[in-house]
């Protein structure tokens, strides 16, 4: 679809802008030429768009814009009345909205929570633009969205940050306003957007609700998490590419499988209305939109000649742990468990392995970034009694699909592969080999695995005293919280271990506690 080139008329222009005063802190947010990390963080802006805006899923002539209708974000049907309303839109080249390069009118569902996923086309690769929505006469926040360059165009740098493990209850999500003055083209979520369980200790704000079960219960944890102005912010600033982890529906599943043990058929009904939840309220394609339990979420972007990213679903296709009967459901720490070792042992299905590894053999892109929720490294750990054990619920768990995947990086000489991972709550960085007994073996890929937003830590001292039976850890911290941020050049990829000061306190400092580098052609990273 093409640029329409006078597509708003005097009129709805003007009723359009009449609005604008509602305009509200997202907007701000949006610049990147705001100030530094002394403003004071806005306040949701109220109203019909409480819940902010949103964008995602760039491709080269467009990106998806969300938002959602809730007056009263917690309430059931999020304050809104059963029917369909509509809702305008229009992006901008200019955040003033005087440069209008597309308008239109889509349908806020009461079926799919008054939600918009609106799936630009025709836009012009490799820039920068404006968006916003109005309905019932209200003009949401602003938001700063950005095509990505055509495919094989020469590009010379990419900035991009991650996160991952957002407990609401365990502190503010201040590390999304450090990454506003990050410069960024693209941030990436890698699982556990919101926690369905309490937290145990360390409660700076609460949920307010028991562990969610139904659609509406979803919703309201969306909602509640949404309402975090930060996170809004990093939505309305910069368009995400998202993946889940387990928290976005129970913890610890696999598949079918609860953490709980529930009947299967009990759990896909729960699940189904977890993945709707998540579709609802992030920047998905409407071509994601789940159906009953099945959700394709997994993904590949090719940003230019430069980075292709492949974004994996562990959750949904995978076996169940190994070695978990007589334990407690989910992951479990354990010791001879060959059947972690068993080939049939599946992390991402047979069908997205496929997938993943035609696409990093055929990948045109310089730098492939592997981005999925988990520490991909072997990580040997010990019983209490000394014994070798290891995690079920990571990559441990599943060690020769892990095998079959870096074997293929290497065989197949992909370019620069680097993995990105969450899940365990602290940094590390780490060098991928397929033996990591054979100590003189070069990496195979880099890995760098980012700490929570706010989520607690694993206990440091248990994990470090692991690490000399781990030599391929090249980076290990879990007392700190924070994100990852990368940039992405021809010759070299460098990332920062980036750490807020006190998730406790909402107007908590950021800083830089490590740097890392990789040179183009020499897997594994050095301290920069
Ligand atoms: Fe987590
Ligand atoms: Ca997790």
């Amino acid at each position: 679809m093409p640029a329409p080139r006078s597509s708003t008329s005097a009129i709805g222009r003007r009723a359009f802008l009449g609005g604008a005063g509602a305009l509200g802190g997202a907007l701000a947010a949006g610049r990147l030429a705001a100030p530094a990390a002394a403003a004071p963080p806005p306040r949701p802006a109220g109203g019909l768009f409480a819940l902010g805006v949103a964008s995602g899923d760039p491709t080269p002539d467009g990106f998806v814009i969300w938002t959602r209708l809730a007056p009263d974000p917690l309430a059931p049907g999020g304050g809104m009345p059963p029917e369909p309303i509509p809702v305008d839109w229009e992006v901008a080249l200019d955040e003033g909205f005087r440069r209008i390069r597309h308008r239109g009118t889509a349908v806020a569902r009461p079926e799919w929570a008054h939600t918009l996923h609106v799936e630009l086309r025709g836009l012009e690769p490799d820039r920068w633009y404006w968006y916003r929505f109005r309905a019932r006469g209200t003009v949401s926040p602003a938001g700063r969205s950005r095509t990505i360059p055509a495919r094989g165009a020469s590009l010379v740098r990419l900035r991009f940050a991650f996160a991952s493990c957002q407990h609401w209850e365990q502190g503010y999500f201040t590390a999304y306003r450090a990454m506003l003055d990050d410069g960024l083209d693209l941030l990436v979520h890698l699982g556990d957007y919101i926690y369905e369980t309490p937290s145990g200790a360390d409660q700076v704000r609460r949920h307010e609700a028991p562990e969610p079960v139904t659609l509406e219960d979803y919703r309201a944890r969306h909602a509640l998490y949404k309402l975090d102005p930060d996170l809004q912010r990093a939505h309305a600033a910069y368009p995400w590419l998202v993946t889940w982890d387990d928290h976005e529906v129970d913890n610890d599943y696999a598949g079918a499988e609860s953490q709980d043990r529930d009947p299967p058929d009990v759990f896909l009904r729960r699940r189904a209305a977890a993945y709707q939840a998540y579709w609802e309220h992030l920047p998905l394609r409407p071509a994601a939109q789940p159906r009953g339990p099945s959700m394709r979420l997994y993904q590949r972007v090719t940003w230019g000649d430069l980075l292709e990213v492949a974004v994996l679903d562990t959750r949904q296709y995978r076996s169940d742990q190994p070695c978990g009967e007589g334990r407690r459901g989910g992951g479990n720490v354990v010791a001879e468990c060959p059947a972690r070792l068993d080939p049939a042992q599946t992390m991402i299905g047979p069908e997205q392995e496929r997938w993943l590894l035609l696409s990093l053999e055929r990948s045109p892109a310089r730098w492939n970034l592997i981005a999925q929720p988990l520490l991909m490294a072997e990580l040997r750990q010990r019983t209490a009694a000394g014994a070798e054990a290891y995690w079920t619920d990571g990559w441990d768990g599943y060690a020769a699909a892990r095998a079959r995947i870096l074997t293929h990086l290497a065989s197949r000489r992909v370019s620069n592969p680097v993995v990105i991972g969450g899940d365990i709550h602290s940094f590390w960085v780490t060098d991928l080999k397929i033996d990591v007994r054979d100590a003189a073996a070069a990496p195979v890929a880099t890995e760098f695995v980012g700490t929570s937003i706010t989520s607690l830590g694993v206990p440091y001292e248990t994990f470090a005293a692991y690490l000399p039976d781990n030599p391929h850890v090249r980076f290990f911290e879990s007392r700190l919280r924070g994100y990852v941020r990368c940039e992405v050049t021809p010759r070299r990829w460098t990332t920062d271990l980036r750490v807020v000061d006190d998730v406790r306190d909402p107007e908590g400092r950021a800083r830089t506690l490590a740097a890392f580098a990789v040179e183009d052609g020499r897997p594994g990273a050095v301290r920069a």
